[in-house]
């Protein structure tokens, strides 16, 4: 084991256990593209478990009856086009994963099973708070296993047009996110923060996921977005205007939606990572393209835990072997 260089003891750092739920949690709604009902199980996992998705046909698991198991791993993402997807598209898969993983990496819940009975996580209220009352229902436990980090050692960066999104080294957890439109409704905006849960319960997790409706109408037409409404989405109309007639939650929602989504695809990692993340005019696959770059170069991570904290403010960290959930192992 080799020693590293010390960290500020912030958000997710000053939690230096796993954790899961403590009781299981049960969840019902919609998914934003089928329209169909969907049920999802929460439920306690031991250490180094992971997150993992059980696909239920029928209540069962196994493949022969047509159930399947997923891995929470930006290596078994299968589409990245209208939400993150684990799986086959054209196969056992499960889709618009985002905001429940954003929840899971926010609240700092490193083991859990998720059951679920259809092939889309529900929309709810295209927010997080859905899962976060399922979350504060089942309670969080410690488990005695330390916590491992992804710790940034340096700047790794991907490029697509205008937009780009990078890694940098940074002492904390932090997410820089910025977003530009054409539309006046939306424009340029951003939202930057060094992230915890209670930063997360505050700042992050109200924003709802938005859409404009020209491309709702076309995404209708296309058998897509069906259980798309104004009860889980910001909608921007013809005119440019929000149409919601509540307004929005924050002056900035959609940077801050787009970060929630930058959050639960980088919880695809496989543990939380001690660095900046950085994007401009970013989305899912700007996300998955941007981790798989930073875990595809073991000279830009390293995996650490806390050895010990000093005045409960700074963490040594010592660099140790990799998770066995993790991708770099597979
Ligand atoms: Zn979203």
């Amino acid at each position: 084991m080799k020693r590293t260089q010390a960290v500020r003891a912030t958000g997710f750092v000053l939690h230096d256990h796993q954790t899961t739920v403590k009781t299981r949690a049960t969840l019902t709604g919609i998914g934003v593209h089928s329209g169909n009902p969907v049920t999802v199980h929460f439920l306690p996992a031991d250490a180094d478990t992971g997150i993992v998705f059980h696909l239920l046909k029928d209540g069962h698991l196994s493949n022969e009856e047509g159930g399947h198991e997923f891995r929470a791993l930006v290596s078994e993402v299968g589409a990245t086009d209208l939400c993150t997807m684990l799986g086959d598209p054209a196969g056992a898969h499960i889709g618009t994963i985002e905001h429940l993983m954003a929840t899971v990496f926010g609240l700092g819940i490193d083991n859990l099973i998720i059951e679920i009975d259809g092939s889309e996580v529900p929309i709810l209220d295209g927010s997080a708070m859905a899962f976060i009352d399922a979350f504060d229902l089942a309670g969080i436990e410690t488990l005695a296993v330390k916590r491992r980090y992804i710790r940034v050692l340096k700047p790794v960066r991907v490029e697509a047009g205008a937009s780009w999104a990078e890694f940098r080294p940074y002492d904390g957890t932090r997410f820089e996110v910025e977003i530009d439109f054409e539309s006046p409704a939306i424009g340029r905006q951003q939202f930057a923060s060094d992230i915890n849960p209670d930063i997360f319960r505050r700042d992050i997790a109200r924003a709802r996921t938005f859409g404009f409706m020209k491309d709702v109408e076309r995404l209708w037409a296309a058998g897509y977005a069906l259980g798309s409404s104004l009860e889980n989405s910001l909608v921007i109309g013809h005119d440019n205007r929000v149409i919601n007639v509540g307004g929005l939650r924050y002056p900035n929602e959609f940077a801050r939606h787009k970060t929630l989504d930058a959050m639960g695809d980088l919880a695809l990692a496989g543990a939380r990572f001690i660095g900046c993340f950085r994007s401009y005019r970013g989305g899912h696959r700007m996300n998955a393209s941007a981790l798989r770059r930073l875990l595809s170069d073991h000279t830009a991570f390293e995996i650490v835990e806390t050895r010990r904290r000093e005045r409960g403010r700074v963490a040594e960290m010592i660099a140790v072997s990799r998770p066995v959930y993790a991708p770099w192992v597979i």
